[in-house]
């Protein structure tokens, strides 16, 4: 194994040492025994290749002979949780330990679910890390009911595990800048789908295959046509042949997701219906995201299989929401995003789609997922770093009292992320006095973080 250049990839850096190598392979071959030392190995590789900020270099792997393609893996950081390694699918697949691949030896299932005695101590819901993991392994999708993994049981309650399908959809939102929006964004006419066209060509899932292949925008498309041309691609070997629908319906009703064009009502139907994500179980409050898997069934013919839908707070700002209760505090958040911004601080608002962590000093980290979180710099001195403000946001809606329990009970945790504030929100009379008290708070808040003279909010 040796470390090429991101920039040069003909150019070597330096070899891998025998022991990081198979640090390497055991570190991230599915099954594989890793030893206490393999991780600090591992971790300095990633750390030459990622400094932070940017890719540097790419590992080579050697276990495809010289004068082929050679597969690589890169190194990625997301907002929360360590650098890891990725696999780049379009150099090839490896011959070594890595062609069954894993981020973390972590097993994804162990961990304590939502003990209400060790609250933050959950197994953490993380994005899904490769883009193979899209499709379906070959026979899985119907020994598998729904596409789920089997979660049905906590998924109205918090989401924390949600469904496969879920999972991709946040994955997808995520990756490609949906869920996070800086105050200069507000101002923007809506070029969302150019963002995820640009996202999905730079993912490939194999050397002939890229996510813009399958990934598609347009539920007008004839499922035949769309099939014909799925059909015709170069697969991934144990892969099911299948594509993926994406899109902002608006409505949903009788099992069908709706698309109004000027041509009429576009309807998405999938055979094992549409499942919902977060606080809403009942799709009376679009519009929503709808990822819809498109495939075959056993008798050859093209089907919407299953979906799964997630508010999107509107269509030209389609930040993805849990529920009506947030979407009303996301509304004030951009108006006091914009009011803040008169007064020269840039906030950025994010909508966490999966865990976010709190590291512990000796202990292992806990894991929250706030609704919103903004964060923001102070003016600073001069020659003095801009410090980082964040403050987590709350909505706590008119909801069972077991589910605001469950709510209150990681507080303390996101607590030490940031400045919590909570939203409180009713369908009663009193709706306008709570949202103009909640903005003055938030406001007042952030100019005092931001070093802002204070001024009375509107
Ligand atoms: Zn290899």
């Amino acid at each position: 194994m040796h470390l090429v250049e991101r920039d040069h990839p003909d150019t070597v850096r330096r070899y891998l040492s025998a022991e990081e190598a198979v640090a390497v392979r055991r570190f991230c071959g599915e099954g594989q025994e890793v030893r206490p030392e393999d991780v600090r190995l591992v971790e300095a590789v990633l750390e030459e290749m990622h400094d932070g900020r940017h890719v540097r270099l790419w590992l080579e792997c050697d276990c495809v002979g010289a004068g082929a393609s050679r597969p690589r893996l890169t190194a990625r950081v997301r907002e929360e949780g360590p650098r890891h390694f990725v696999r780049m699918h379009q150099y090839g697949e490896h011959r070594c330990a890595l062609a069954l691949f894993r981020q973390t030896p972590e097993s994804e299932n162990v961990g304590l679910d939502d003990d209400p005695a060790r609250p933050g101590q959950h197994h953490p819901l993380r994005p899904v890390s490769d883009a193979l993991d899209y499709l379906d392994n070959l026979h899985e999708g119907a020994a598998r009911p729904g596409g789920s993994n089997g979660s049905n049981g906590a998924f109205g309650q918090r989401g924390r595990r949600l469904p496969r399908l879920g999972r991709i959809l946040h994955t997808l939102l995520e990756d490609a800048d949906f869920a996070r929006l800086h105050v200069d964004a507000l101002q923007e006419k809506s070029r969302s789908w150019e963002r995820f066209e640009a996202y999905a060509a730079g993912q490939a899932l194999s050397p002939e295959l890229t996510l813009s292949q399958i990934l598609y925008l347009k539920p007008w498309i004839p499922l035949n046509e769309k099939m014909r041309e799925i059909d015709a691609l170069a697969w991934p070997e144990m892969k099911a042949r299948s594509a993926l629908l994406l899109f902002v319906a608006d409505e949903i009703r009788a099992g069908g997701a709706i698309k109004k064009t000027s041509m009429g009502e576009c309807v998405v139907r999938p055979e094992k219906g549409i499942r919902a994500g977060g606080r809403d179980q009942r799709l009376t409050q679009p519009p929503y995201w709808v990822l819809t898997v498109v495939d075959r069934d056993r008798d050859g013919n093209a089907r919407f299989r299953e979906a799964f839908a997630q508010h999107a707070h509107s269509f030209a700002r389609p930040v993805p929401l849990d529920s009506q209760y947030e979407r009303i505090t996301l509304k004030l958040l951009f108006r006091l995003m914009e009011w803040v911004k008169k007064h020269g601080v840039g906030v950025t608002l994010s909508k966490p789609l999966f865990d976010r962590e709190v590291r512990q000093i000796d202990k292992p980290s806990l894991w929250c997922r706030p609704d919103f979180e903004l964060t923001f710099r102070s003016a600073g001195a001069v020659g003095v770093a801009p410090r980082l403000h964040r403050l987590v946001i709350e909505t706590m809606g008119a909801d069972d009292p077991d589910y605001l329990a469950r709510k209150s009970r990681t507080h303390e945790i996101m607590k030490r992320r940031g400045i919590l504030i909570e939203h409180q929100v009713a369908d009663d009379d009193a709706q306008q006095e709570r949202d103009d008290a909640f903005f003055r708070r938030v406001a007042a808040k952030v100019l005092h973080l931001a070093g802002v003279p204070q001024a009375k909010p509107d």
